[in-house]
């Protein structure tokens, strides 16, 4: 390497001086003799830290999709390249996809427990952007250091209004921030809170009216204006689900056009469920007159939520599409009577609902409007929601392979261009993420197409994904050779500019 600089040097430097000549033959020898010695060596050979040799890479940016070797340091991509490479470590990736690490916008489940499961499942970057937290510097703190995958957090609407109003529902509000419209009083603090969040670095703003019934047209306008002015998205799980939910994306359009703010609609399928094509037929129109809205889903005909929150007050019946058999208690398998409704429903906790078909989840997956978000929720004693380890490896198996219903450029990119550009106006850092190039975060997986399959179920929902073979975050295996690697915390916080 050293011999082919200097030479290179050597042929810019002005002829004539008895010195550059001498040291351009010298040079030249040497060359000669390391080049007849290494002739089948590395051409591009520098120090990378990793490299990932002979796999077929799809980036959904520049739509390559060849045959390149990959090169890393210092966490970061330095070489995509038909030449060979060399690296302290080496991946062979012959006959397996690499692409960019998938990023899912919507988990709630920021723990350890689930970031391994994410990580298992192709996930490079994890965020909580629709319920979000009152307090993003703590909520950072808590995990810094400690993430396997990066991670990452919008200022909530939903438990700052908790906080205002001290209600003291677990995660979700089961008293008077569900209950009790705010005052112009509380306005204000709510809009003060939001800003403050946004000024340490949240990377949008969450909202839930669907959690949050007694909240205003005019008090989810007020919060959209302060998520206007500081270029955040605003996550939102729409007020109403099925048919009545065509107004409650009226409902936020309207704020988004009137504002100025970003809007993304949260989990499209289970809140549009049969009203799904219309719901993003809205969508496609809005965004047709130059409205900024975008939208994701999960590949599941089930959700799950708290039993104890406004979803489930009277009537859940009609707004839902469901009735009590179509509930699901996880601890203990059983579909729910009116009687073990009322139960657990005073006790408080997680519960499955059984809402939408395979064709409307079909819809949302396969159309070019929807990124992939898993929607996951935090595993308790090994309860939970599949969703949280399955849906990429999922949408690669189900949509990709077996149905060919979503071409695999496409799945790849739902799952981390789009998610990556939903938020790189605000958060920067985003722009180095969802691509494979150089410059670029070395996030990425390598997976074996053939075989890339979701083992969670609803009865055993946190089994890990199979056919990730390799997952770096930020250049570290945290996955390798298919095979979690135990204790690594590589991830990083993802923050918009901290004011
Ligand atoms: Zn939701």
């Amino acid at each position: 390497m050293k011999t082919g600089n200097a030479n290179r040097t050597t042929l810019f430097k002005p002829p004539g001086s008895f010195h550059a000549i001498g040291v351009a033959l010298i040079c030249l020898s040497i060359a000669v003799v390391v080049g007849f010695r290494r002739s089948a060596a590395p051409v591009a050979a520098q120090n990378f830290d990793l490299v990932i040799l002979n796999g077929r890479v799809i980036d959904p940016e520049s739509k390559l999709d060849a045959v390149r070797n990959i090169g890393v340091r210092d966490g970061r991509i330095q070489a995509v390249t038909t030449k060979p490479l060399n690296g302290r470590t080496t991946i062979d990736a012959k006959g397996l996809v690499v692409a960019p690490g998938f990023i899912d916008l919507h988990e709630h489940g920021q723990i350890p427990e689930n970031y391994r499961a994410q990580a298992m499942d192709g996930v490079t970057s994890s965020f909580e952007l629709e319920v979000g937290t009152a307090d993003v510097d703590r909520w950072y703190a808590e995990r810094e250091g400690k993430a396997a995958v990066n991670f990452g957090v919008s200022i909530g609407h939903i438990p700052t209004r908790m906080a205002v109003m001290n209600d003291k529902g677990e995660w979700l509000p089961s008293g008077p921030a569900a209950t009790r419209p705010a005052t112009e009083a509380e306005i204000d603090e709510l809009k003060k809170r939001i800003e403050r969040g946004l000024n340490r670095g949240a990377v949008a703003v969450g909202f839930g009216p669907a959690y949050t019934p007694a909240a205003s047209h005019w008090e989810i306008q007020e919060m959209f204006r302060v998520a206007a002015k500081n270029n955040a998205p605003s996550h939102v799980h729409l007020r109403e689900a099925r048919e009545p939910a065509i107004g409650a994306l009226g409902e936020v359009i309207a704020a988004a056009a009137i504002t100025g703010a970003p809007l993304h609609v949260v989990h499209i399928n289970s809140t549009g469920t049969q009203w799904t094509p219309r719901l993003l037929q809205i969508i496609g129109e809005a965004r047709s007159r130059g409205l900024d809205v975008t939208t994701e889903c999960y590949p599941y005909t089930a959700g799950m939520t708290r039993i104890e929150s406004a979803l489930f007050d009277e009537g859940f019946q009609q707004r839902l599409g469901v009735d009590y058999k179509d509930l699901q208690w996880p601890e203990t398998g059983e579909r729910l009577t009116p009687e073990t409704f009322a139960r657990y429903r005073k006790q408080g906790g997680g519960v499955i609902i059984f809402s939408n078909t395979d064709e409307m989840v079909r819809v949302a997956v396969t159309s070019p409007l929807t990124m992939i978000a898993s929607d996951g929720i935090a595993f308790q004693n090994g309860k939970g929601h599949p969703r949280a380890a399955g849906t990429y490896a999922r949408i690669l198996a189900q949509y990709v392979r077996k149905e060919k219903s979503l071409s695999l450029t496409d799945a790849i990119n739902k799952m981390s261009l789009m998610p990556a550009q939903r938020l790189e106006r605000r958060a920067p850092v985003m722009k180095n993420k969802g691509r494979i190039k150089v410059g670029a975060d070395a996030d990425i997986v390598v997976f074996d197409a053939d075989r890339v399959t979701d083992k969670a179920t609803y009865d055993r929902p946190t089994e890990y994904s199979e056919g990730f073979k390799h997952v770096l975050i930020n250049g570290v295996a945290v996955v390798k050779d298919g095979k979690l690697q135990e204790g690594l915390t590589p991830g990083r916080a993802i923050r918009a500019p901290i004011k």
